[in-house]
């Protein structure tokens, strides 16, 4: 029955030290039978031809590997993304970015934006929706770019595959209203240290650099002859990174400089203007 797979699920997850076994056991058994939480307590007494699929799931979920890749989707902010082995999962944290987008994006008419190593397309897609903006989404990894298409889909969103140090040539000076970036900012030796759901990501999504600052530089260096003047150069950033990176921007000219803490408590994104 429905209720005895899910506390044998529950335990699974619960003994390889999961913080929610029971909202995951949930999930797993949503995927695998399209039953609701709210219908499988209605059902708790039903036969479930799946159970040994499911305990097959959660043995792989106990060794860390991550819920999302397994259900195949993953919802950031509101919209349905999906994403599997290859591609950054969407965190909440990247909601923080979105929202000083959406702000800076509020007083723009038909913003033109580009969002460099876009990943699942998750910032892309929300600024797509959310403040009608016309999008260009640029991914170097063959597997992120797999699911990048697949995102987008029913979207008039711009793929292109490409390395953001290298693509730069192909957009006319002073093109984009807004250029808005979630780069790999993880420094290289502290990769091993991660969450080890992490571990299971692509390395190219997280590796920023000896000091994590490497995609801030290069991005900032290459793209700003492309930002209007008046336009906004915004990024994700790692813990300690918002002073380097604000320091940085100033450095090339910008000005406006605000930052927004996550939940946290950190500063996990900033956004800058280009002088007029
Ligand atoms: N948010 C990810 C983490 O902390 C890092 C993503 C990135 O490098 N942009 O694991």
């Amino acid at each position: 029955m429905l209720k005895d797979t899910y506390i044998k699920l529950r335990d699974i997850l619960a003994r390889a030290g999961i913080e929610s076994p029971g909202l995951e056991a949930r999930l797993l058994i949503e995927s695998a039978t399209g039953m609701s939480r709210a219908a499988q307590i209605a059902c708790a007494d039903k036969e479930l031809d799946c159970e040994q699929a499911l305990l097959e799931l959660a043995e792989k979920r106990a060794k860390r590997y991550p819920l999302q890749y397994i259900l195949g989707s993953w919802s950031f902010m509101g919209i349905e993304l999906k994403v599997g082995e290859g591609v950054l999962i969407p965190r909440d944290d990247t909601e923080v970015l979105v929202d000083l987008c959406l702000g800076y994006l509020k007083d723009v008419e038909s913003p033109k934006v580009v969002d460099l190593c876009a990943g699942s397309g998750a910032i892309g897609i929300a600024l797509n929706r959310l403040a009608n903006a016309s999008v260009t989404a640029v991914e170097l990894s063959d597997r992120a770019y797999y699911f990048l298409l697949q995102n987008i889909i029913n979207t008039d969103i711009t793929p292109i595959k490409g390395d953001v140090t290298e693509c730069y040539n192909s957009f006319e000076e002073e093109y984009f209203d807004l250029i808005v970036s979630n780069p790999p900012y993880i420094k290289t030796d502290e990769l091993k240290t991660l969450q080890p759901e992490v571990g299971f990501e692509p390395e190219t999504a997280l590796d920023g650099g000896a000091d994590g600052l490497v995609f801030y530089r290069e991005i900032t260096r290459l793209w700003t002859p492309l930002l209007k003047r008046g336009g906004a150069m915004a990024f994700e950033l790692g813990e300690g990174q918002a002073e380097p990176v604000a320091a940085m921007l100033e450095r090339h000219g910008y000005s406006d400089i605000k930052t927004a803490l996550d939940l946290g408590g950190t500063k996990r994104a900033i956004i800058a203007v280009k002088p007029r």
